[in-house]
């Protein structure tokens, strides 16, 4: 049969006044976790502790041989959220504790047994499989969002001053998002839950190296805990370590020196040389590529989109005294100003005031042709003089006669005898 066996170790560290980590370990257990408290005087503590105990309370009239699944984790871990929330919201005293919840259990039955992972906040889940050490675990911190968004290396966000800001937490909300995975439950493998306080003073190398040096869980996690104090134990740490034994071979992880105590262990790593810290796979390069990509290409088309329309328009204004198709809007758009067509050779001190006014109002049309058909109304029907293109436009222009086209007047008469009801007696209007 599949069993978890764990250990733990938990300590305030070189630096801190109190201890505001908790664990949830006992030697045989369906569940184990950790949480990191923070916020208040004594919150953090309250927190972590509360969180754990909601957990645990949820869980315990469920089997003691496996959870039905990883939904069964979830929920224990959502009421924990709640629970926290409660208590925070209804005593100032704690008011904004929260804490960060990771947590590992035995889920479904044999023969298809899983190791459900939860997680909320920054402590971390990792597993030992095969002897390489791989984070299972995605911290919610702002720094690990600007390891995601390609802003920071990894090996930027282990040392970045906020690294502590956290993005999701248990307890500050009503509601909280929990990130789970499922993985078969593998004989041998190795679990490891911690806080921020043994990774952000022990290489992933070290912890490996431990992790398989040591066969004893709880050995195992106190050793780990030894490290991160002698890494100068800035913060609170907590290690719980968890073996997926199976009864019908051997116990236990095999490639562990029994010899090998937690204090022996640590002096030795104290003397070895610093393992290069393992290279983290660089997950999200190829996401980062593929966005840049399709952000240059939407750009390049909104551009060329622009521009069509832009383009797609000609109008007829006054250019100084000269009469001028232009192609493009009016007042330019963006940065597309409108460009000359044709100089029609037409003045506009020539044109009748009305005329004027409307080349002064300016002529806006979507085709080419009705611009010129409105150039050509410009002049009297007779003396339709076509226009003249760029190219030949600031020669041509120059070598018009000053005297144009003669004004043309519009006379528009309302027949007698029809006086409409209201409106003004009938006269000869003029235009202009
Ligand atoms: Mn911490």
């Amino acid at each position: 049969m599949t069993r978890l066996v764990g250990g733990a170790h938990t300590d305030v560290g070189q630096v801190r006044s109190n201890n505001q980590d908790a664990a949830l370990s006992a030697p045989q257990s369906v569940i184990y976790a950790v949480a990191d408290g923070m916020g208040g005087h004594r919150g953090g503590e309250v927190a972590s502790a509360l969180a754990l105990e909601a957990l645990s309370r949820q869980l315990r009239t469920l089997s003691a041989v496996a959870l039905e699944s990883v939904e069964t984790l979830v929920d224990a871990v959502l009421s924990a959220n709640e629970r926290v929330f409660e208590e925070a919201r209804s005593n100032t005293d704690l008011f904004g504790m929260g804490t960060t919840l990771c947590a590992v259990a035995l889920v479904g039955r044999a023969p298809s047994q899983q190791v459900a992972v939860v997680n909320v906040g920054d402590s971390r889940v990792y597993v030992l499989h095969d002897g390489e050490l791989v984070q299972l675990t995605e911290d919610h911190s702002l720094v690990q969002s600007l390891v995601r968004d390609g802003q920071l290396t990894a090996d930027e966000a282990a040392v970045h001053p906020q690294r502590n800001i956290l993005t999701r937490v248990i307890g500050v909300e009503p509601d909280v998002e929990v990130d789970w995975w499922e993985r078969p439950a593998v004989t041998g493998d190795r679990y490891l839950l911690c806080s921020d306080g043994l990774f952000n003073e022990v290489t992933d190398g070290r912890i490996a190296a431990t992790l398989r040096q040591l066969a004893d869980p709880t050995e195992a996690a106190k050793a780990l805990v030894s490290l991160a104090n002698a890494g100068g134990g800035r913060d609170n740490v907590t290690c719980v370590v968890v073996d997926v034994v199976d009864d019908d071979t051997e116990p236990g992880p095999a490639q562990g020196d029994p010899g090998a105590t937690a204090a022996a262990l640590l002096a030795a790593d104290l003397t070895e040389p610093t393992p290069l810290p393992e290279p983290r796979p660089r997950r999200f390069t190829f996401r980062v590529l593929a966005f840049v990509v399709v952000l240059v290409a939407l750009a390049g088309a909104a551009w060329i989109a622009i521009r069509t329309w832009a383009r797609h328009n000609y109008f007829v204004a006054a250019s100084g005294n000269d009469v001028v198709v232009f192609r493009g809007r009016p007042d330019g758009l963006l940065w597309f100003d409108p460009e000359v067509v044709e100089q029609t050779g037409i003045e506009v001190s020539g044109l009748t005031p009305a005329q004027r006014e409307q080349v002064n109002e300016g002529y806006t049309t979507s085709s080419h042709a009705d611009a010129l058909e409105f150039v050509t109304r410009l002049t009297t029907p007779t003396t339709v003089r076509p226009p003249v293109t760029t190219t030949t436009a600031v020669t041509a222009a120059t070598t018009v006669p000053t005297t144009t086209a003669p004004s043309t007047v519009t006379v528009t008469t309302v027949p007698p005898g029809l006086p409409a009801e209201g409106t003004p007696p009938p006269t000869t209007v003029a235009a202009g």
